[in-house]
């Protein structure tokens, strides 16, 4: 699961990539099985959770859950017909499993415009509308050739059709595919085209040094204008940001009271990004580590087991499950146990999030 960061020049989408994959924590080389490209970095996802395991459990070492980033370059006006990087930057879209979209919100007579106007909603627009010109070609191509293949009788071409008919005159209407309801028959039928205006998105406000918490009127814009597609935004000043990433503590948390932040928005960043990508986490808890693992909302137990290693997915016994409010109660976890409170669960348990577990398998 990967994020795609996207924006029109000059909104500071750099300055915030640099910044979110600085920390030593996502250094790339902690990660020798994710291919790391250059224009990609892994991000560490903050989560206070861990912290509060830790009051109890004492580890050698804290593991956060991590996401990849791919910094996307290059969306200008006219994208879906060649422009600027144009479909090489299409494609790269086309890979992500949501897109965090960087706005700019903030004024600096120094910093040139594209368009020569700070306007985030007709950045919003502008990069809308080449996701949706994309969609309605790929799905032109889609649909001669599914046409085709539903004349000689064949069934799932002919489900193809409908569902690419369905796309089209929702698009016709000027409305993305994310907000087009399809059920799952219907959405895996066209799950191979990669459509873009259906991916998830997430709006990352780039605001002014004196309006952290985006109290300007264009940041309200940008937040009604995001609610109708049902995306969060998050407010960020990139510029600040970047400073604090480069600054170690104390002189960190220093700036950060100074400025009325009580943690870097980056943070809020990655949290936000991670459920975007319809994503959560359960831990393992012990004295060698205490870990995050990331699942897909819904996953089974034995999917999630299977995070750790393939061969617990494959050999899953059953799992012992307990919360973190259960650790605050009982302080240990020979305590819940005692107290009847360590479940056990089997392979149909879906998770969720937060749950702390130990998987039994056989190998
Ligand atoms: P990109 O083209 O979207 O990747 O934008 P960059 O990250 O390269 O930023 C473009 C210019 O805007 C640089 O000169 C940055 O220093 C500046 N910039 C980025 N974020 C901010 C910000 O939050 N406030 C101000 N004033 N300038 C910023």
């Amino acid at each position: 699961m990967e994020a795609g960061i996207v924006g029109l020049p000059n909104v500071g989408k750099s300055t915030l990539f640099n910044a979110l994959t600085a920390s030593k924590a996502a250094q790339s080389e902690n990660y020798p099985f994710c291919t790391i490209e250059p224009n990609e970095g892994i991000v560490s996802v903050p989560d206070v959770r861990l912290t509060r395991i830790t009051q109890y459990i004492t580890p050698q070492k804290t593991i956060p859950a991590v996401l990849k980033l791919v910094d996307i370059a290059g969306i200008v006006k006219g994208a879906s017909e060649g422009e600027g990087l144009g479909n090489k930057f299409l494609s790269h879209i086309r890979q992500v499993d949501a897109i965090v979209q960087v706005v700019r919100c903030f004024d600096d007579p120094d910093v040139i415009h594209v368009s020569g106007t700070v306007d985030p909603i007709a950045d919003m627009d502008t990069i809308e509308t080449e996701l949706m010109l994309a969609d309605i070609q790929t799905l032109e191509n889609a649909l001669s050739k599914a046409e085709r293949t539903a004349r000689s009788g064949d069934k799932e071409a002919k489900l193809r059709v409908a569902v690419i008919q369905k796309c089209n005159e929702h698009l016709s209407k000027d409305e993305p595919l994310r907000t087009l309801e399809l059920n799952n028959v219907e959405a895996s039928a066209i799950s191979s085209y990669g459509l873009m205006s259906a991916k998830p998105v997430l709006y990352v406000a780039n605001v002014s040094e004196t309006d952290l918490e985006g109290n300007d009127p264009l940041v309200q814009k940008v937040r009604e204008q995001a609610a109708k597609v049902g995306a969060t935004v998050v407010c960020v000043c990139a510029k600040l940001e970047a400073e604090l990433a480069e600054l170690e503590e104390p002189d960190r948390s220093e700036m950060l009271s100074e400025v009325g932040l009580e943690e870097p928005a980056l943070n809020q960043i990655a949290r936000a990004t991670y459920s975007t990508l319809g994503l959560e986490s359960y831990f393992t808890a012990g004295e060698k580590e205490v870990r995050a693992w990331t699942i897909p909302k819904g996953a089974t137990a034995p999917q999630a087991a299977g995070v750790i290693h393939s061969d617990f997915e494959r050999g899953f016994i059953r799992c012992e499950v307990y919360t973190l409010e259960d650790l605050e109660t009982y302080k240990t976890e020979k305590e819940i146990r005692q107290a009847g409170k360590l479940r056990v669960e089997g392979k149909s348990y879906v998770m969720k999030d937060g749950d702390i577990c130990h998987f039994l398998f056989n190998v």
